[in-house]
This record gives C-alpha cells, structure tokens and sequence, in this order.
C-alpha cells in the first residue's frame, strides 16, 4: 500500500475528495474559485443529509449508532464528517468499527463515493487508534446498502486523490474540463463551467500530469 502522501499543511474537507475523482475541475471551480450551483440531484442529497444530521448516539445490544460523527486527520490534513458511524461490541469492548455514508442516487460503477467513504475510515483510525476493514455506502433511491471493503487499492486511490487534490490547491490552477461528457451531462455546475467553450480555448495553463481522466460507466451519476 502507499505509505505517505504529501506534507499536508492544506486542510482538506473530505467531500471535496467526491468532487475530486468526479472532475478535477469541478472540484477546483468549487473549492478553488468558490463556484457553486445546486441542481436537482445536489438539492435532494443536501435534504437527505439533513435528515441524517440528527448527533443521535444510539445503543441496541452489542451495536452503538454514532451520527453526524466529526472525523479530521492531521496526518492526511483531512476534515469531515461522517454520517453514520456503527460500533459492534464484545463482552463491552469495542471490536468492529462500520463507518456508514448515505447518497441520493444509485450505486456507482466508479470510486468516487468509495474514496469518500475510505477518507473517512482513514480518518477514524488515526482519531480512534483502530483498524476498519470494512464501510457502507448506503443509496436513497435504490434504499441499498452496498459493503465496501477498505482493501490496499482502494486506501492507494484515495491517498493518491488527496495528494492530487492538495496539488491542484498548491498549483492555484483550475484544470481543464473532463473528456467525459457523460459526467458533464449530470454535473451540478455545467451552466458555471461552460466545458464546450473551455474545450475549444485550451489557451490556459495545464497540468497535464495530475489529472488521469478515467473512463467511466454511462449509468453513473455523481450523487
Ligand atoms: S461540467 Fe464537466 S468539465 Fe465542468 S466541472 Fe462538471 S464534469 Fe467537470
């Protein structure tokens, strides 16, 4: 597994991580130039997390519900917050730890939501002192809870979306639109980015060597 990533004086907030794998750019139109527009699909994920935003710890047998749990790690230069956070005990220890994000759509083909979920399990071990071996993405619209297992490749994509991410900070330089117009098509800030005009003027600066447009399913939507 990647051991490190970059000194990290840059806090980062773990959603933006989502933002990241979706689009390089659109994660530096928002958290670069502050840009934002809520669409349908982020208005209806924003009312879906309010409903989980309740602080409610609760205890049923040998499992607590921890809600809204604040997660930040100064290693990784990392700050959140994590929906759901579910802790199995034995004998009155704590033994398994199960952090648990809820999204508005469907299951994804791609990582994002993964690296999201694994930033926050990160972040948890090094608060916590623990290993978690597993999280769960749970979606609104499909009600399905997805297992995600927190293997090396996924903790290595992650590593390598937050130094990536740090990068595009540090560079102050809003990357170029994706290739992918399928993401463009369901991306909350399309009307802001103009990607066909900005495609056909690739007049600015580029970092070419940070951003590796992935190729992605045409189901996925990002929320
Ligand atoms: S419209 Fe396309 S290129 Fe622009 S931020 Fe969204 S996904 Fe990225």
């Amino acid at each position: 597994m990647r051991s490190s990533v970059s000194s990290a004086p840059l806090q980062i907030a773990i959603s933006a991580l989502q933002h990241f794998a979706y689009c390089p750019r659109q994660f530096a139109l928002i958290h670069l130039e502050q840009a934002w527009s809520d669409n349908h699909l982020t208005a209806q994920g924003n009312v879906l997390h309010e409903r989980v935003d309740s602080h409610e710890v609760e205890t049923r047998g040998q499992k607590r519900s921890e809600r809204a749990v604040q997660v930040y790690s100064d290693r990784l230069g990392l700050q959140g917050k994590l929906d759901l956070l579910e802790v199995f005990s034995e004998n009155g220890k704590p033994r398994r730890y199960v952090p648990v994000e809820y999204k508005r759509g469907k299951r994804k083909v791609m990582d994002w939501d993964r690296i999201q979920l694994c930033a926050q399990a990160l972040c948890l071990e090094e608060m916590r002192g623990v290993s978690i071996s597993e999280g769960a993405l749970w979606y609104w619209q499909e009600r399905l809870r997805e297992v995600v297992a927190l293997n090396d490749q996924l903790r290595d994509q992650t590593l390598a979306c937050i130094d990536n991410a740090r990068l595009v900070l540090q560079s102050q330089v809003t990357p170029p639109p994706t290739t992918d117009l399928t993401r463009c098509k369901n991306c909350s800030l399309v009307d802001l980015c103009v990607p066909q005009i900005v495609r056909r003027d690739r007049s600015g600066t580029y970092v070419q060597a940070l951003f590796e447009v992935e190729k992605i399913s045409a189901e996925d939507d990002q929320d």
